[in-house]
């Protein structure tokens, strides 16, 4: 098979040909049609996240078909069309597995990170992580749900209960930031506009492109995350990967609102007067994502429906869809297109 394989943090990816993977017990092989890019990969490529160990192939929001079932697989079939997740194997037995929080097992392993992902033709992936899709959801519309998605809407979820029931006057509907709006935000916008929620974004200061493109997705105020919003806002998540935006987000939640933090990286976060997290706000972060998060964004998208803006790329143009990302050259997602 083909695959874009990382040798090392700081390296560019390589074309190469390797063996086709064979699926081993209680796996599945699967022909890869598209794989979304992450923030989470530059992470990797730059070597930013604990106990990384290369050579890797990155990816881990892919859509497939299925091509051949390893031993002791069942319900699955040769044919189906499934998505794979950042998570991608769990333990099953711990505490954490066992009372459905397997996001936080401690010996998990992730696609694209300790399990080779989807920026290759073939991909082997564990059973119980394939995902069954919505029909009739193009595979380059459904990659990106399947991390900033995913993770997305459990940050969105979490953003706390006061939070969580839309009221019936319009005005007093619940008010959501949005830090950083790029492929998880514009994702969540939508079904946060949904839900009768209003969406205040903010956006690098300057970014006046993106605080269009967040404008047109429903948000109802954009602006730069150093503004103060017009309101108070009831939560707030933050999807940059920007420790600073942390203080700011806080002086901007109403007392009782939540700051979620829904990167697996940060930078190092900035002290900040006690008064400000004062009156029950409060800050977390939100962990990788759980199969029955997978399950509910999956059931919601087409209701919404989540139409994902994406650039799409060649596998070998994988460097370059994760230099734009980098670079903000894209609204939206990218999408590495592998098969038709
Ligand atoms: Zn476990
Ligand atoms: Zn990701």
């Amino acid at each position: 098979m083909r695959a874009m394989i990382l040798r090392g943090a700081g390296e560019a990816l390589a074309l190469e040909q390797l063996p086709d993977p064979e699926p081993q017990r209680g796996q599945v092989l699967v022909r890869v049609i598209a794989c979304g890019v992450c923030r989470t990969d530059l992470h990797i490529l730059d070597g930013e996240l604990p106990d990384l160990r290369y050579p890797i192939i990155p990816g881990h929001q892919i859509v497939g078909e299925i091509v051949a079932l390893g031993d002791g697989v069942s319900g699955l079939s040769p044919g189906d069309r499934v998505g794979v997740p950042w998570l991608g194997w769990t333990c099953g037995e711990c505490s954490y597995c066992r009372s459905e929080r397997e996001n936080l097992c401690e010996a998990a392993k992730f696609t694209g990170c300790d399990l080779d992902g989807g920026f290759a033709e073939l991909c082997c992936c564990d059973a119980r992580y394939c995902f069954a899709l919505p029909a009739g959801y193009p595979a380059l519309q459904v990659a990106p749900l399947l991390c900033g998605g995913l993770i997305g809407y459990r940050a969105y979820r979490l953003a706390g209960e006061d939070f969580s029931p839309a009221t019936e006057r319009a005005a007093d509907a619940p008010r959501l930031g949005l830090y950083g709006f790029g492929s998880a935000a514009h994702m969540i916008a939508q079904v946060a506009r949904f839900e009768g929620r209003r969406v205040f974004a903010f956006t690098r200061a300057g970014d006046s492109r993106g605080q269009a493109f967040a404008r047109q997705l429903g948000a109802e105020w954009a602006g730069s995350s150093d503004d103060t919003p017009p309101e108070p806002l009831d939560a707030a998540i933050i999807f940059a990967p920007v420790g600073a935006l942390v203080p700011l987000a806080l002086k901007a939640v109403a007392p009782g609102g939540s700051v979620v933090c829904a990167g697996i990286h940060m930078s190092d976060i900035p002290s900040f007067p006690y008064r400000d997290l004062w009156r029950e706000r409060v800050i977390r972060s939100v962990a990788n994502l759980t199969r029955a998060d997978g399950e509910a964004l999956l059931a919601l998208a087409p209701r919404v429906p989540i139409e994902t803006t994406v650039s799409r790329y060649a596998l070998e143009e994988v460097n370059q869809a994760l230099d734009d990302l980098r670079a903000g050259r894209f609204d939206g997602s990218a999408v590495i297109e592998i098969a038709v």
